[in-house]
């Protein structure tokens, strides 16, 4: 059944367009959005039929694929004997369940070489990516205004870093396109730039030591007002994937030990694998003192977040009530989010996902190189399940990778780029066919979009 002839489509995209408000898309986009129906695993089909691999797991959510089947029996079995119940006096099994395994992954677990009370023991529920950034925030303010250095309520964050949507996630942010027109309201944030291979010759031992002795100047001068650093580790996701190498990492947990601030990981991409390893904090083999971890978490279902703290903030809390933590969402510790996570969670180790990413990484990789070679396209560059090239041209309102982009869902690939920047960042758990596939058509989608 093509769109032309459905009528029923012809009807819901009228609808659309007269009442939908899409996401990061202009109103006068022109084009009409795709229908979807279904999908399953790393594809998915419209309306009429037409089947489409999906490159980004739709923005990143769908880490083990859509509706992995394992996952789905656990939210069913979860809707039929508790859909939500509030966390304020009253607790569940797949609350605590989560929280467990949680803790038992995190970075650092049972390392005995870590100094007492840095261990990540405490998991506070929230609702997507931003919340849980908002929850770290608030939590380092509040430790530091209740522990004796209430100056300390100032953030670092990373240049072209992108941490959600909220005005306090919004702040600490540092896309200009992003954050410009709200600038007026948004807190002042000091930033550090992160050491991206950069094109001048500078080789990237010298940026991190640039970047690392910017970040302790800073520190130096206003240590007394600095409640945390708060990174993406290893890929600024939203900027255009850029990488970076875990040395600054390892970096600026020493200057945060050193000057006695929080580092904060904000792992809403990067977390559950799609790096490579659990987490990009454990290739750098850092611990940071909160950790935020979403997107993935709740396996392309619906959004659920955690912020997972160490034993030291939560003895900040301690006390008497007026100590409390005066933070929760209507929504948080959500049983079907729990039994979700939990399931991702169990996946992830039972399917040794982790495992079968060594693989399709080195395709990736290999891939990225052979394309921008033969499209002159550049900076080639891989991690884990993540492969980004740059055309070069003009920032974030490129309109030739938005060229790519519609080539591509020509050849039914959904490879929706991030500025001048075409990248894939598929379910970890693609059958190597489809990546087989996925690349291919990417390929080709480049090339065709790289005609004059
Ligand atoms: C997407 C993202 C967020 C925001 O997550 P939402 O679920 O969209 O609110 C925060 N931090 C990072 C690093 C992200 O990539």
């Amino acid at each position: 059944m093509d769109q032309l002839v459905d009528l029923r489509a012809q009807e819901l995209l009228a609808l659309d367009s007269s009442h939908l408000w899409h996401p990061y898309t202009p109103a006068d986009d022109g084009e009409p959005p795709l229908i979807v129906a279904r999908a399953e695993g790393p594809f998915f089909w419209t309306r009429s039929g037409r089947r489409f691999i999906d490159a980004n797991s739709s923005w990143w959510v769908a880490a083990l694929g859509h509706r992995h089947p394992a996952v789905l029996a656990a939210l069913r079995t979860q809707l039929e004997s508790l859909t939500h119940i509030a966390l304020g006096g009253l607790t569940h099994e797949p609350a605590i369940l989560l929280a467990k395994e949680l803790v038992c992954s995190a970075p650092g677990f049972a390392n005995p070489s870590l100094p007492s009370g840095r261990e990540l023991t405490r998991v506070f529920f929230s609702d997507d990516g931003s919340t849980a950034v908002e929850v770290a925030l608030k939590l380092a303010v509040q430790y530091w205004a209740q522990n004796g250095r209430s100056d300390r309520a100032k953030f670092v964050a990373l240049a072209d870093a992108f941490h959600g949507e909220t005005v306090g996630a919004s702040s600490v942010g540092g896309i200009a396109v992003f954050r410009d027109v709200y600038k007026k309201m948004l807190f002042p944030v000091d930033y550090v730039p992160a050491p991206i291979e950069a094109n001048d010759g500078r080789g990237i031992e010298v940026l991190t030591a640039l970047a690392l002795g910017q970040l302790r100047g800073l520190l130096e001068r206003e240590e007394a007002q600095i409640a945390g650093v708060i990174v993406e580790p290893l890929v600024l996701g939203a900027a255009g994937m850029k990488m970076y190498p875990p040395a600054f990492l390892e970096g600026i947990r020493a200057l945060c030990t050193e000057f006695d601030t929080f580092f904060i990981a904000d792992e809403v991409f990067t977390g559950l694998g799609r790096t490579g390893t659990l987490w990009a904090s454990d290739q750098a083999s850092v611990v940071p003192d909160i950790l935020c971890t979403a997107k993935a978490l709740s396996g392309a279902m619906f959004p659920f977040a955690a912020t997972i703290a160490s034993e030291r903030i939560y003895d900040g809390f301690r006390g008497s009530r007026e100590r409390a933590f005066l933070y929760g969402h209507s929504y948080a510790g959500n049983p079907l989010g729990c039994a979700v996570a939990l399931a991702v969670l169990r996946c992830i180790r039972d399917e040794r996902v982790l495992e079968g990413i060594v693989e399709k990484s080195a395709t990736i990789r290999a891939s990225m190189k052979s394309i921008a070679s033969e499209t002159g396209a550049h900076n080639p560059r891989a991690l884990g399940m993540i492969g980004a090239i740059d055309l070069g041209t003009s920032g974030y309102r490129s309109t030739a990778a938005l060229k790519i982009y519609r080539h591509a869902l020509e050849l039914g690939l959904y490879l929706r780029p991030l500025g001048d920047t075409v990248y894939v960042a598929p379910p970890l758990n693609i059958p190597n066919d489809a990546l087989e596939e996925l690349l291919a058509l990417m390929r080709l989608a480049v090339l065709e979009g790289s005609k004059a």
